[in-house]
């Protein structure tokens, strides 16, 4: 069914079917032909021959009557001659009169000289013959004449045998409607043939026409049958190989093309990759969060479209206008703190492509989030300042008490010794500014090299001893400190650390609150957590300064703090001891109220 329905496209097998048909028909049709004739030339030279004789023998018996000018007689024996062979014989003067006939009566019949064959007797003294149409008979009929001649060599008479070719007509017609039938038969035949040995041909064809279409929908693994023609094998053979390289190139390529992107997407740095007409043909997952778009959709646009910001759009033209690599620093982002780019830009070249290809295929742009490294070295820029400028205080103020002695305060000894002790505030400052300084890059550089030695100890025991150390100052306000802490409560902390941190945050509460106020330690746990708050009922502190509260020198009253002792420092060391306890520290603060700082540390 397939077969015949391939027939009717321009398939091979069509195409093998109808040369076989084309190879075959001319055959059988010259073959028809030629048989036909033959068998027809055969059949009229028969019957041109058996009347030639039968004429001849004809006039050899009338020979005798014809001398003797019987005409009568000469007719009687044309009818009973003629009967008895079938045959109609026709007895001719020289002068073209008919004097005997088998079928008429010979004084009925017109002048017969100039019949063809009656001529062909007379004037050639030969055979003639002719077939035609006869009047007389209504028929079609073939014509033999020999003449007849005295021993003298007198021309006697022509005497025609002639016979109906209707006859031979209906036989030569059986005979072409059987070569008609067998060739016919044979035709069939042939087509049938034709069309098995066209499939047989084509179906291995075909089959490599279905392998190569499962190659072409990606079945690469597919392997194609080996055939019985070698030809198809070898073809088979070649394309088999050519699926597995293809396969394998594939697989290699998908490799890589997987490798790339887990590369990119794990990478924190930001990669885009643009085409020759600035349209993004790559981007990481880095790079979307850094300009605040999704890198997924913006495939195939350009930078503008994309909704990339203009400081990166100027730098792409430039890196296209440039021919080597670019360095910039991007502001991105119109939000407080903005952040900070550093990109990297050149043109990807297509090295050893063939020269057909583009020798430029982009640019790359790869860019570094560099705004914690631009916050640390604000901060360290602010640090050394801020160091400066705390140990510049109290130096100036020795460098001047020292100068006013010198100029002659020395002799007044009453304001000598007012003086002195000012010189030794000042450097016990200096020394508590150097001691919190120590203390914070000990416990960061402990911190950061995760270096904090840990041991279970009672927080009973460790709130105790701060209350202990921060008793005197309190009484000396006459303030009220309350301790509220679990009694087997332990945990693993390193407890020289916790209790500087404690002391820290209870003189600042002591510090910051009014006489008589009250401060209370309170250590409570829960399944993952210790926290340690400490309160107070004192001035409070101004919701902007909160975020910034545990910044190295950062005070809210800068002259109020100094004047009671502090550095600036406390909140800081807090914060990193904090963080070198993997916990947090938090502080709620209410102005006029008082503040609670909790320290939360983990368990374990
Ligand atoms: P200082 O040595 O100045 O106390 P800290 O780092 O300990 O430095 O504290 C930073 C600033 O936080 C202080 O200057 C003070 O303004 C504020 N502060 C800290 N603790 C309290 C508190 N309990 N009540 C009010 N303000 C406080």
């Amino acid at each position: 069914m397939r077969g015949m329905w391939m027939l009717h496209k321009r398939t091979l097998l069509r195409r093998l079917f109808i040369s076989h048909l084309l190879l075959v028909i001319p055959v059988i049709l010259f073959m028809g032909w030629y048989f036909s004739v033959s068998i027809s030339d055969f059949y009229r030279d028969e019957i041109h021959q058996m009347l030639g004789n039968k004429a001849r023998l004809f006039s050899m018996m009338i020979q005798p009557l014809l001398k003797k000018g019987e005409e009568e007689k000469i007719d009687r024996a044309c009818e009973t001659g003629g009967a008895q062979a079938q045959i109609r014989f026709t007895v001719i003067l020289p002068d073209g009169r008919v004097v005997g006939d088998t079928e008429r009566n010979p004084n009925e019949m017109d002048n017969h000289s100039s019949r063809p064959e009656i001529k062909t007797a007379l004037n050639q003294h030969n055979e003639g013959a002719s077939t035609r149409f006869s009047r007389t008979l209504e028929t079609d009929m073939m014509y033999v004449a020999v003449p007849l001649q005295d021993d003298d060599g007198h021309m006697l008479a022509v005497v025609r045998a002639s016979r109906s070719v209707s006859g031979i007509n209906t036989t030569l017609r059986n005979i072409y409607n059987n070569i008609t039938f067998v060739a016919l038969l044979v035709l069939l035949f042939t087509a049938i043939v034709a069309y098995v040995v066209s499939t047989r041909i084509n179906r291995p064809i075909d089959e490599l026409k279905a392998g190569a279409d499962r190659f072409a929908k990606g079945e690469l693994s597919h392997r194609l049958k080996m055939s019985d023609v070698e030809e198809i094998n070898l073809l088979g053979g070649a394309m088999n190989q050519m699926a597995a390289q293809l396969d394998e190139r594939i697989h290699v390529i998908t490799e890589q093309r997987n490798e790339l992107q887990a590369v990119l997407a794990s990478m924190a740095e930001a990669v885009i990759v643009v085409d020759n007409e600035g349209r993004i043909t790559r981007m990481n997952k880095a790079a979307g969060k850094m300009l605040g778009i999704n890198h997924k959709t913006v495939l195939n646009r350009s930078f503008p479209d994309a909704g990339v910001s203009q400081p990166l759009c100027d730098f792409l033209q430039e890196i296209f206008r440039t021919d080597w690599l670019l360095e910039r620093e991007i502001v991105q982002g119109d939000e407080e703190p903005p952040l900070f780019l550093q990109a990297h830009g050149t043109i990807i070249r297509n090295e050893g492509a063939a020269s057909q290809m583009p020798s430029r295929l982009g640019a790359l742009i790869v860019m570094n989030d560099i705004t914690k490294l631009k916050r640390l070295e604000n901060i360290r820029r602010d640090f050394v300042s801020n160091v400066s400028h705390e140990l510049k205080t109290p130096i100036t103020a020795i460098k001047g008490f020292v100068e006013t002695l010198k100029d002659g305060a020395l002799q007044d000894p009453e304001n000598a010794e007012g003086f002195l002790e000012i010189i030794g505030k000042h450097a016990d400052r200096l020394n508590t500014i150097i001691e919190d300084l120590l203390n914070l890059s000990r416990i960061e550089s402990d911190g950061d090299q995760r270096e904090v030695e840990r041991t279970d100890y009672s927080v009973r025991e460790l709130t105790e001893n701060a209350h202990m150390l921060c008793q005197a100052a309190a009484t000396q306000k006459g303030i009220q400190i309350v301790v509220d802490c679990p009694r087997d409560l332990t945990t693993s902390l390193n407890a020289r650390m916790i209790e500087l941190a404690l002391v820290n945050l209870m003189a600042n509460a002591i510090k910051y609150t009014p006489e008589r106020g009250l401060v209370a330690l309170r250590a409570q746990e829960d399944e993952h957590t210790v926290s340690l708050s400490v309160s107070d009922t004192g001035l409070g502190i101004p919701k902007d300064s909160l975020p910034r509260l545990f910044e190295r020198f950062y005070r809210v009253d800068k002259a109020r703090s100094r004047d009671m002792g502090g550095t600036g420092l406390g909140l800081a060391i807090v914060k990193h001891i904090v963080m070198a306890h993997a916990g947090r520290v938090h502080v709620e603060s209410k102005m006029g109220q008082g503040s609670v700082f909790t320290i939360v540390l983990p368990k374990g």
